[in-house]
């Protein structure tokens, strides 16, 4: 028996690869602002990490959105960011971004 294979993204901040449905979607729109795709559908670059509040944290303080989305990011823009993923991370409660990475690789 074959597994289905199912679309998978990595994670911009731990690196661990997970079906996209665990993971949230960072955008950048054709209009040049970043925001949280909730519905994973918006068109533009996008960049996926870990539903974890620590993994944002650590992306915002590695600039790491700057770097996937190839766009420069103002504190204003992380700050709504924040809001928006913190909206949405209690559906992700499960997975572990940020925590576990640094005797791993
Ligand atoms: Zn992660």
């Amino acid at each position: 028996m074959k597994p289905r294979k199912i679309p998978q993204r990595k994670c911009i901040v731990c690196q661990h690869t997970l079906t996209k449905k665990e993971m949230v979607r960072v955008v950048r729109t054709p209009e040049g602002a970043v925001e949280v795709d909730v519905t994973g559908k918006k068109n533009g670059r996008g960049a996926y990490l870990c539903g974890k509040m620590e993994g944002f944290l650590q992306a915002k303080k590695t600039k790491a959105f700057d770097r996937a989305l190839k766009v420069s990011m103002t504190p204003e823009d992380y700050e709504r960011l924040e809001q928006d993923f913190n909206a949405i991370q209690a559906r992700y409660a499960t997975i572990n971004c940020g925590r576990n990475t640094a005797h791993e690789s």
